[in-house]
């Protein structure tokens, strides 16, 4: 009739219906995320891919510099950065505690925060060196989640948190002693601490990515961009695809959203099959 077609115009469904599917376009809508050293790299892809699909992000990075710039350049009214050194604890809890004084809550953290040492054979190896590796890759992912999920039991907000492991967290060889070391600690972490904190309904999973030319591979193997994909395409197993950092912030995303609501103690590995694959086979 007339007047149901006008109690139709009038009141037209279109406001749930664009928030249903602005939802299904944008799986982060409305989430609010900490990306730990999202100032350069990975981490910088994270945030961007993380703010597209509809969330708001704190920067937690030591490079001042980098961070405000990356913030400023993606727009202020939904990224900030804030300065955070893993390796200290007050830093991330400050971190913690910005983030909810800006933002009101804490749904996702990526732990991504990582360096490596020199290659240096172990009959050398300075401890030095390796007791920092292990304070920023370990440690510090330690800090993060400790503080990220006090938050989230305190509030009960059933958040994600994914830190970024390695290849290098699986096979060794390719990485320095210290490196493979730590991320196959990293690994071991998010292992043990997802056992508590599911009781919570917090996921914890890690990403692992196989070679992405950013500037901390670079410097770590004294190469310029295109020398690194190269070398990646050459060594790799997928042909055809050079594994850039966006591809790394895909799997952080699929972990930090719904679509992966019932994984936890994952490591989703990143790798064109790399680690599975024995080379030396003909
Ligand atoms: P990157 O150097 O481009 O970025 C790392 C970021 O972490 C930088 O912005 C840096 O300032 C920050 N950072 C370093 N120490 C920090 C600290 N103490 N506190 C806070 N922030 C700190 O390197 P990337 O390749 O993007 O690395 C990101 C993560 O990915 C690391 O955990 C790394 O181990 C891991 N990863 C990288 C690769 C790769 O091939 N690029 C492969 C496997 C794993």
């Amino acid at each position: 009739s007339n007047n149901e077609k006008e109690e139709l115009h009038r009141d037209p469904p279109y406001d749930s219906i664009v928030r249903f599917l602005t939802k299904l376009v944008r799986p982060l809508e409305g989430k609010v995320a900490i990306v730990t050293g999202g100032a350069s790299g990975i981490g910088e892809d994270a945030v961007k891919t993380f703010v597209e699909n509809g969330a708001f992000v704190v920067i937690a990075d030591i490079n001042d510099e980098l961070g405000h710039h990356l913030a400023t350049s993606i727009g202020l009214d939904k990224v900030s950065y804030h300065h955070c050194d893993v390796r200290d604890e007050k830093q991330v809890e400050q971190t913690v505690s910005f983030t909810l004084e800006k933002y009101g809550t804490l749904d996702i953290v990526f732990s991504n925060a990582g360096i490596a040492g020199p290659l240096s054979s172990i009959l050398e190896f300075d401890l030095n060196e390796f007791d920092n590796t292990i304070a920023v890759n370990i440690r510090g992912a330690a800090a993060t989640i400790k503080h990220a999920a006090r938050v989230m039991v305190d509030r009960k907000i059933r958040g994600s948190i994914i830190c970024t492991a390695s290849v290098a967290g699986s096979v060794a060889g390719s990485a320095g002693h210290d490196y493979v070391t730590s991320k196959h600690g990293l690994v071991g972490l998010v292992r043990s601490t997802c056992g508590e904190l599911g009781a919570y309904g917090i996921r914890v999973n890690s990403v692992s990515p196989y070679l992405v030319a950013t500037p901390l591979v670079c410097r770590a193997l004294k190469m310029e961009v295109s020398e690194v994909e190269a070398n990646a395409n050459d060594c790799g197993n997928l042909k055809g695809v050079t594994l850039k950092a966006k591809h790394i912030a895909e799997a952080a995303l699929f972990l930090a959203s719904d679509e992966s609501a019932y994984i936890s103690g994952h490591n989703l590995v990143v790798d064109g099959g790399f680690s599975v694959i024995d080379t030396s086979f003909p």
